[in-house]
Order: C-alpha cells, then sequence, then structure tokens
C-alpha cells in the first residue's frame, strides 16, 4: 500500500514524479504529495485526495530532484497535514509501511529535543531523527535514523543540502529504475516504465545512495553491494487501459490471454515448475482476500486427485496463533503482489519451523518470490484494479499446475493438459458473448445479495461476492449453498437477488433442491450455469451460460461472470470501480 516514486536526473521531475503518481494511484489514494529540491531549499506540495487535487496546485515548479508519494493511511487520518511527504528542518521523507516504535520514539524526540510534530503519522519520525542525527553528513545521519526505527519500510529521503537521494527497504517494495543519466525509486516499475525498462530490485534491509551520476547500493552497516541489473518483460501497454473505460474490465477481458501465459511452458514440462521435490506429507496455504478463495479451490482440487491433505489459511489468523506445521509440510505463499506482509510473515514462519516454502505470485522479484526462492509465476501481468479478477483466475491455474507436479497419474495428468489448451478459446467466447449488462441494470438497486454453489465453486461464491463488495458498497455473501437453510435463506424475499452457480455434475440435483428453496421464498434468481434445463428455466429469473469445462475449471468460467456483474453494477451506479473507497492493492502493512 502507498506508493512511492522519486526522480533524480538532469529533467524537470516534477511532471514525472506526477504521471508516476498516477500510475501507482492504485497503492493508495487518498492523499497526496510531492517535495523537491530547489538551490538549497526544499519545496512541500502535499493535497488530500487524488492526484488530480494535487496536479492543481503545481504551479511550474521545476526541479532535477523530486520525491512523491500517493498514501493509504494507516496513521492518522487522510487529511493534507498526514500526507507525505513529511519534514523537518531541511529534510523530507516518503515512506510506505508502519514504524511500529514511533510512539516512543515521537515522545522521546517532544519531550527531550523539543521538536514539534506536525502530522499524527507514524512516518514523521524518520524525518526528526533524521535531523537529529544530522552533522553534515546525510548518509551516516540517514543510517542513524534506520538504527532506531523498528517495523516495515520503504523510504526515500532528501536534504535540502546534497543533491542525493538516500533510499532504504525493510518489509516494503522499492525498485531503482536505471535510466540514462538519470535514476528512478519507487514502489513497483510502472511509474518509470516510459523512461526505462533497466531496475534493480533492493532486498531486505538494502539502501542506495543516489547521486546525478551515480548510485551505490549498501547494507545498514554501510558495505558497498553489487546488484545485477534486470531488464522488465512488459512494455508500457501492459499499464494503460487500451481503451477499456476501466482497468478492471481490461483485465477481466484479458483473462483467455494471462491464463495462457500462466500455463504455457509448463504443461509441455511440468518439472519446469520450480519447486524442489521433497515428499510431502501436505501442503498449506496461505494467504488473504481473493487469492485466499483461490487457495480453497486449490484444495478441492488437490484433495480429491492427488489425495494430499491441503489446509488452507488466512495468513493474518496463521500468524498468530500456533499453526501445527511439520518439516514434512510444503506451505505455499498466494499473493498477486507478492508483498502482502501477513502471507510474507506467514511464510518466514514456516521457514523457522523448517518447512519447505514456495511462492505463487504475480509481481516478478516481489518479497514473497525472493523469500521462498521457489515457486510458481502467475505471468498476468500487473494488475492495475484494485478488485482483483485475472490474478485470480491465473492462481487457479497456477494452483492446477502444482497439483499436476505433485499428481503420478499420467493419465490424469494427460487428460488435465488436454483440457486446459481448450480453455483460452473457451473463456474468449464466453467473454464475447456475455451479455450481463442487462442483468446488472435490473439488480443494481438491490440492498442485499447472496452468493450460493457447492463444492469447488463454494469458493467462487465468495469470491463473487466480495467482488460486488468491493466496488459497488452492497452488501452480499458467499454462502455453500447446503449452508443456506442454517441461516441465510431467513435473508431471502422479493427483493434479494441470490447468484447460484449450478454445474452439470454430481450435486447438480442438490443445488437443484436449494434454488427451489430459495424460489419457495420468492426470491430472486440469476443462474450461472454449463447448461439449461426444465428445471433451471422454472427456477431461474436470469440465465448466464457458460462453456462446459473440466471441473479443475468451472470456477474459472464461473468467477468471470460475477466479475463482470460486480462491474457493471458498480459502473451504472457511480462508484469509482479502480479504486473503491477505503481499499487499496499491494497489502504491506499489516
Ligand atoms: N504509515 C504511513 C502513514 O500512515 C504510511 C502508510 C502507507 O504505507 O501508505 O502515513
Amino acid at each position: 500500500m502507498c506508493g512511492i516514486i522519486a526522480y533524480l536526473g538532469q529533467k524537470n521531475g516534477v511532471p514525472i514524479v506526477l504521471k508516476g503518481l498516477k500510475r501507482l494511484e492504485y497503492r493508495g489514494y487518498d492523499s497526496a504529495g510531492i517535495a523537491l529540491k530547489q538551490e538549497n531549499n526544499l519545496k512541500t506540495i502535499k493535497a488530500k485526495g487524488k492526484i488530480e487535487q494535487l496536479k492543481a496546485l503545481i504551479n511550474g515548479e521545476n526541479s532535477n530532484i523530486v520525491i512523491g508519494h500517493t498514501r493509504w493511511a494507516t496513521h492518522g487520518e487522510p487529511n493534507h497535514i498526514n500526507a507525505h511527504p513529511h519534514t523537518s528542518e531541511g529534510i523530507a521523507i516518503v515512506h510506505n509501511g508502519i514504524i511500529e516504535n514511533h510512539a516512543s520514539l515521537r515522545k522521546e524526540l517532544e519531550h527531550k529535543y523539543n521538536y514539534k510534530f506536525q502530522s499524527q503519522t507514524d512516518s514523521e519520525v524518520i524525518a526528526h531523527l533524521i535531523d537529529f542525527f544530522y552533522d553534515g553528513d546525510f548518509e551516516d545521519a540517514f543510517r542513524k535514523m534506520l538504527t532506531k526505527i523498528d517495523g516495515a519500510f520503504g523510504i526515500v529521503a532528501l536534504h535540502k543540502n546534497h543533491n542525493q537521494m538516500i533510499c532504504a527497504r525493510k518489509g516494503s517494495p522499492l525498485v531503482l529504475g536505471i535510466g540514462e543519466n538519470e535514476t528512478f525509486v519507487a514502489s513497483d516499475p510502472s511509474p518509470f516504465l516510459d523512461h526505462t525498462k533497466n531496475v534493480v530490485y533492493l532486498d531486505e534491509k538494502q539502501m542506495v545512495i543516489i547521486n546525478p551520476d551515480s548510485y551505490q547500493i549498501k547494507d545498514f552497516n554501510g558495505y558497498n553491494l553489487e546488484k545485477e541489473v534486470e531488464k522488465i518483460s512488459y512494455g508500457i501497454e501492459s499499464i494503460q487501459k487500451q481503451g477499456y473505460k476501466h482497468f478492471m474490465l481490461k483485465e477481466i477481458n484479458e483473462q483467455n490471454e494471462t491464463i495462457k501465459n500462466c500455463f504455457r511452458g509448463k504443461i509441455k514440462d511440468i518439472e519446469m515448475v520450480s519447486i524442489k521435490k521433497e515428499n510431502f506429507q501436505r501442503i498449506v496455504l496461505v494467504a488473504c482476500g481473493t487469492s485466499y478463495y483461490a487457495a480453497l479451490v486449490g484444495k478441492y482440487i488437490i484433495e480429491k486427485t492427488t489425495h494430499l491433505p491441503v489446509l488452507v489459511e488466512h495468513a493474518s489468523e496463521f500468524r498468530y496463533r500456533q499453526p501445527m506445521l511439520y518439516p514434512t509440510d510444503l506451505v505455499v505463499a498466494i499473493s498477486q503482489s507478492g508483498e502482502t506482509a501477513d502471507t510474507l510473515e506467514a511464510i518466514r514462519l514456516a521457514k523457522k519451523i523448517g518447512c519447505s516454502t514456495a511462492g505463487m505470485v504475480n509481481v516478478t522479484g516481489s518479497s514473497i518470490a525472493k523469500e521462498c526462492g521457489q515457486g510458481i509465476y502467475l505471468h498476468a501481468g500487473p494488475e492495475i484494479g484494485v478488485a482483483s479478477t485475472k490474478a485470480f483466475t491465473s492462481q487457479i491455474i497456477a494452483l492446477n499446475m502444482l497439483n499436476l507436479y505433485i499428481n503420478k497419474d499420467p493419465y490424469y495428468k494427460m487428460k488435465v493438459i488436454e483440457e486446459i489448451k481448450k480453455l483460452p478459446d473457451q473463456i474468449k467466447s464466453l467473454l464475447e458473448n456475455q451479455n450481463i449488462k442487462p442483468i446488472a441494470e435490473k439488480y443494481r438497486n438491490a440492498k442485499y445479495f447472496l452468493f450460493m454453489a457447492r463444492d469447488i465453486n463454494y469458493p467462487v461464491a465468495m469470491e463473487g461476492a466480495l467482488k460486488l463488495k468491493e466496488i459497488s458498497y452492497i452488501p452480499a455473501e458467499g454462502y455453500p449453498a447446503g449452508e443456506m437453510k442454517h441461516g441465510p435463506i431467513a435473508l431471502i424475499d422479493s427483493e434479494v437477488p441470490s447468484v447460484f452457480i449450478v454445474t452439470k455434475d454430481s450435486i447438480f440435483p442438490k443445488v437443484i433442491s436449494n434454488m427451489e428453496e430459495v424460489k419457495s421464498r420468492k426470491g430472486k434468481i440469476i443462474c450461472i450455469c454449463d447448461e439449461i434445463n426444465e428445471e433451471i428455466q422454472r427456477l431461474a429469473d436470469d440465465i448466464i451460460v457458460v462453456p462446459q469445462v473440466k471441473w479443475e475449471f468451472t470456477p474459472i468460467v464461473n468467477v468471470i461472470p460475477m466479475q463482470l456483474i460486480a462491474y457493471h453494477i458498480a459502473d451504472m451506479n457511480g462508484k469509482n470501480v479502480d479504486q473503491p473507497k477505503n481499499l487499496a492493492k499491494s497489502c504491506t502493512v499489516e
């Protein structure tokens, strides 16, 4: 959460940083600000709200050294004062993360040393600490500040007397963009992708001193480190809307391609899945949000077809209880960004116990990818809409890849591979022929929605409900259809739409009975099915037909109509689809 972009070069960095902030807005958008160096002065401009509000305050400022931040508040409400950069006597900093010991540091700085704090943020202590230690040597003061702070951070700092930027990372991502006579630092490469594709990902506890003609990476003790420059494989088009009204709609429509990119290569040689084959006795999947629902789908697949026990855990719960882990467990972290703080910590915990760990992430070089050192990349390309869509379907492909990798039945593997190859075209035709908008129009004013399914599609029902909540703010619940009578049925009346997934499989008649129960109570039924029969026709008010696919892939074709229902309702109701309120992507805070 929160986006950082900083520039040091020969051009005017102000428009570069503002444009970069716009691209990072998906990481936080409650306030934003920049600081720039002019001669031996720093100027800070901040605004509550979106980057547009900040832009309106820019009055021809020009500087070769600029830092910028778009915030997702953790400490202190989103307002002008709490927006970053934070300053102290000729110092300006931007920070992503949480300084856990900020309260005691603040107390000491205020009471013992008379520092005056402006904001309620945890971040402001960073600026004052640098000032406290500063005696002419910016780098030294910065390093001393690092010894005092606990928690997670990505920091970029400026000092009015130095033509330098100093950055450090621990727990929150930072990547350097290496251009010609210019250097960028950002939370991810998207803000500088039109300037350079050459990047250096900072690792944990690394800092960088950036000068006009050079940069030096160091550890926190000041020892020089050499790091390889990598090249970004995707182009600028992957972070543009390409004619779509929203990123979310673009990302929904890309899913035929993105799932192909996930299995491409791996199905030719499943050993390409980079996980060391130990004799796992069990798989533990840890994840948050949408990734957690993908993990639940993975449990259904692996347990049914490979007969290996699978435990699925909310990373945030897992960390703080006493999980029963064994060294014979494979613990897999699933996260789109690869930066989800709770998931990352869960992996560290598993490593301590001696478990094998693997990452299932979208962002290459992300913290989880590095921490695990092995796993499966989703290769879905940047996901910018805050509500995850294409990452979910790619996670299901990746879980199928993991399952194929550990499954010992060659016939099963052959069958799955045969069917997976058909999937991109089936998804393409689903996307081209769907007619969800009129259904969304019909139910856009509903006060509450229920999503129901059974078996492997039960997690998909929860994901459908989550999508709707996230972007349209309509309360919704996902439920195993068989559980309805134990509670949610009380909510059914003629105003409440229930979305049912009805796949032609062994539990088909059971789901039909659950639809009957809703119908008897005058509830409205939207049915997502892969075959229409008389019963569905009689019970459903609206029917969405999806392609018939192998059981393992039904969550993929069933979730797409749900993503589109959520999208169209939110859009029709005038909500900010890509940047829903209170949410942000890449949860680098716990
Ligand atoms: N903890 C800081 C704040 O609330 C930074 C939050 C973030 O990473 O966006 O301002």
